[in-house]
């Protein structure tokens, strides 16, 4: 491997890093999984530090309200209509020629998330939706490979760096300082929230400074993992309200032990079968998409949802439904919601869409 390290003089300094941590990173590949806020600030940095690899998937186009934030893109790339991923990959390419990116516009789900992450090393979460990343935590768990959780929303944001147990074979199980693995993500959250309970950027924005903080968090404990420093990854979950100035370090470290968790302790990967989440059907001939929970919900309050709606434009409900007329990338959707989660997404016949408009709207 002989690639010119010069240019990262200033990185080779720090502790725990050297030639050899920076030889290591140019060997690594790394999956972003979605490149919009988060995902944009982590995979310009990643490709600064000088991992060798990067494979970048999102589903989405570049649009014009995405610029507060999103750093990879620009104008330009708005007028022409640009695949995130695409834009980013080009972008990546004028900032480091050494990083290999490879673009993949695509919804992310169980039948492909196993095919993208081949040869990956760490899966670094862009997501905006819980479904997705219990997916992404279940592939880290069943294969051993680390997972960096992070999400913003609003002015708040949370992180932690996944680094699953497993049979016990991963170079963090079998550290010179013991085993360092840690809780994942299931075992933090049990159960996704129920849809509509979760603020989503595009019901109640997102300041672009939280997402930087975020991401950043979450390439620092990449590096850590990357360069094999796993003593110094983070043992808690950082949570953050940057305008109210609340800043918490939530302490989880017994969140494996104490708890029961269906991923890694049990190994039951119910995301990455498909037997947990939601699945998409084209309804036909009514250019509309159905999205439906594996596992029943009960009691989605559509009150709370509705209200959230409101300001955004159209919207009737009753105990038994929610119907809203949004807009998103100059087009126009009608969501229907019904109080065991279940949602028909009119305007579109593409599934891929409906679940973009579902995770913008609804939530998670
Ligand atoms: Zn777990």
């Amino acid at each position: 491997m002989d690639v010119d390290l010069s240019r990262y003089h200033r990185q080779m300094l720090l502790p725990g890093f050297g030639e050899d941590g920076q030889r290591r990173l140019h060997g690594s590949t790394v999956l972003v999984l979605g490149c919009g806020a988060l995902g944009s600030v982590a995979a310009d940095m990643l490709a600064r530090a000088g991992v060798g690899h990067l494979v970048i998937v999102d589903r989405d186009f570049v649009e014009l309200t995405n610029l507060q934030r999103q750093v990879l893109f620009d104008e330009r790339d708005v007028t022409d209509a640009m695949p995130k991923a695409e834009a980013a990959k080009r972008k990546l390419a004028r900032i480091n020629a050494q990083v290999r990116v490879t673009a993949i516009v695509d919804d992310l789900n169980h039948t492909n998330i196993e095919r993208y992450a081949e040869g990956a090393d760490l899966l670094v979460d862009g997501l905006d939706n819980f479904e997705t990343r219990y997916l992404a935590n279940d592939l880290a768990v069943k294969t051993g490979r680390a997972y960096v959780y992070g999400a913003a929303v609003g002015t708040t944001g949370m992180a932690f760096a996944v680094l699953p147990h497993t049979a016990g074979d991963t170079a963090w199980e079998s550290s010179t300082s013991g085993n360092l693995a840690t809780p994942c993500f299931r075992c933090l959250f049990e159960e996704p929230p129920p849809p509509g309970t979760n603020a989503t950027c595009d019901t109640v924005g997102v300041i672009s400074s939280v997402v930087g903080i975020i991401a950043n968090f979450q390439v620092t404990e990449a590096l850590k993992i990357l360069t094999g420093n796993y003593e110094r990854v983070s043992r808690s979950l950082l949570n953050l309200d940057v305008w109210a100035n609340e800043i918490h370090q939530l302490k989880v470290t017994n969140a494996y032990e104490q708890g029961d968790c269906a991923c890694c302790k049990h190994r039951r990967f119910e995301y990455l079968e498909g037997k947990a989440g939601s699945s998409a059907a084209t309804l036909c001939g009514r250019d509309a998409v159905q999205l439906r929970h594996h596992q029943g919900i009960d009691g989605v309050n559509l009150g709370a949802i509705a209200k959230r709606l409101r300001g955004l434009g159209e919207v009737r409900s009753n105990e038994f439904m929610l119907r809203a007329v949004v807009e998103d990338r100059n087009e126009r959707y009608e969501i229907t919601l019904f109080p065991d989660g279940r949602a028909i997404v009119k305007g579109t016949d593409k599934p891929e869409v409906a679940r973009s408009v579902y995770a913008k709207f609804v939530g998670t």
